[in-house]
């Protein structure tokens, strides 16, 4: 069997995060399979349609390298892959189930609805259709029909029957067709519902595996009775394990921080991302938890999905994306960083990235890499490196502890290593070799390493938390540190 899964999404809003990780066991699938992966846009509901979505929804799926093998951007068939394209379709196959005398015409109003609905709520019992219009005389339907009376259209559902379904991920249900809602089909506004269209289209465009949210269970009855009168077969049901937020509540609630946008936004890797969001209903069966995307395909099985809920926590996607940025080698993180900026934080990008040459701001994230948890906290953490404005508060210079009691001694330190640094014949080459050469000129000085060390850092930093003294000398390098501590030795 070909394997075909699809992503379809309905153009409501930014992609978030539960669509990721659906879209995601899609994509993982249909590659590790061989087969192929689609994109169909669900956008037959109207009063939920949001414009700019479906663009949206494209841009990000490139930007997390979710290839999209059959699309609205890359269509194989003729057909459109906007469900509101493909109206036309939808009647055709509604029009053979009413042929059929599968499904029937419905002109109740929605008041006589709300009111049935708020009946049945008041006694308790389940709300459905009471199936009023199932049994009009045709010659009913026709004055009604003639007379330009809005209608809906229903399915009829056989009476007394069992409908079974197993899904593959843990899924049993049976349920008798008598508590199953006629559904309707076809609305009012001659568009189909989800049901229709997402049944007809998955059979048209052969998809083998439906993989979506645990959400769509009760509705999944529905579907396979729709098979059912249409003479297909079903594909096979994977119904992904509820996401929640951190605490506990669904994801529906928060806002902004599910958009997928908002992560990429802050910067943190795709590759971490998309590791993360793999396992959030997905297990290798191993300890292992760093996969790239050519290892989870290769590794992804549909007999490896977690039964039970999961909870995005941004804690743990920090955790892989620091991961990430201390494995990787710093040119690729440089390319991915400076890609990053040049989107996300522009007036930086141009104003001070590209001000300062390659080599130093490499030098930088090289340094950072292992600090920052992505890059949006790259700027606030470097500004001592790319600004020469001394900002400096003398206080944080003395220190108790290290005995840094006076400003004579702070004087002295800084006096020791400008003079330490213009004897320097050489740029400073190594962090290890001006560590050698300071070591020993704080000894013969009869002084105490921090006594020298934590002033020159903050005078060349200006904070208290800050890479060492060594460290930022020898980034700076030799001929700004020293402007550096000329600067403030005037300031004192
Ligand atoms: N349009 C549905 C959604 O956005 C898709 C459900 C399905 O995959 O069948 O959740």
């Amino acid at each position: 069997m070909n394997v075909v899964t699809r992503f379809a999404p309905s153009p409501t809003w930014y992609l978030h995060v539960w669509w990721l990780r659906t879209c995601l066991y899609n994509y993982l699938y249909a590659k590790n399979t061989g087969g192929k992966f689609m994109l169909r846009i669900e956008d037959t509901d109207r009063s939920r349609y949001v414009e700019w979505a479906i663009e949206n929804m494209v841009e990000m799926l490139t930007k997390l390298w979710l290839n999209i093998d059959e699309g609205p951007n890359n269509p194989w068939n003729a057909w459109p892959y906007l469900q509101s394209e493909r109206l036309d379709i939808y009647k055709k196959y509604v029009q053979k189930l009413l042929d059929e005398d599968k499904a029937y015409y419905c002109f109740c109003s929605s008041d006589r609805l709300d009111k049935l609905r708020k009946e049945q709520e008041q006694l308790s019992l389940p709300t459905k259709y009471d199936k009023k219009c199932r049994y009009l005389s045709e010659d009913e339907i026709k004055e009604k029909l003639e007379a330009g009376e809005p209608y809906t259209i229903r399915l009829k559902v056989p009476e007394n029957q069992i409908v079974k379904f197993k899904d593959t991920v843990k899924w049993k249900i049976e349920i008798n067709t008598k508590d199953i809602d006629e559904q309707v089909l076809m609305k009012t506004d001659g568009f189909p519902t989800y049901h229709l269209a997402n049944v007809v289209d998955d059979h048209l465009m052969e998809i083998t595996h439906v993989i979506r949210w645990e959400e769509w269970v009760p509705s999944t009855p529905k579907h396979i009775l729709l098979y059912g009168a249409f003479g297909w077969e079903a594909p096979e049901f994977v119904h992904l394990p509820l996401l929640l937020w951190m605490d506990k509540k669904k994801l529906s609630k928060r806002q902004w921080d599910v958009a997928v946008e908002k992560y990429i936004e802050k910067g943190y890797l795709v590759d971490a991302l998309i590791n993360y969001m793999a396992f959030l209903g997905w297990n290798p069966k191993s300890t292992e938890e760093i996969f790239s995307m050519d290892e989870l395909i290769a590794n992804f099985k549909l007999e490896n999905l977690n039964k039970s809920g999961a909870v995005f926590d941004v804690e743990k996607l920090n955790w892989y994306n620091s991961k990430y940025l201390v494995a990787w080698d710093i040119n690729d993180i440089y390319e991915k960083f400076m890609a990053w900026a040049e989107i996300y934080d522009n007036n930086f990008y141009k104003n001070t990235l590209l001000k300062a040459d390659n080599e130093y701001n490499k030098s930088v994230l090289l340094e950072l890499k292992t600090k920052i948890k992505k890059f949006d906290e790259f700027k606030e953490q470097t500004t001592f490196f790319y600004s020469d404005d001394i900002k400096v508060d003398t206080d944080i210079m003395l220190n108790e502890k290290m005995k840094i009691t006076n400003m004579e001694i702070v004087k002295n330190g800084l006096n020791l290593t400008l003079n330490t640094l213009k004897n320097l014949e050489w740029e400073i080459e190594s962090i290890d070799q001006i560590k050698t050469i300071f070591i020993e000129a704080i000894k013969e000085a009869w002084m105490k390493n921090w006594q020298v060390l934590w002033p020159v850092r903050v005078a060349l930093t200006w904070e208290k938390f800050s890479p060492w003294a060594l460290e930022m000398m020898y980034i700076l390098g030799k001929d700004k540190s020293i402007n550096r501590l000329e600067t403030l030795m005037e300031n004192l």
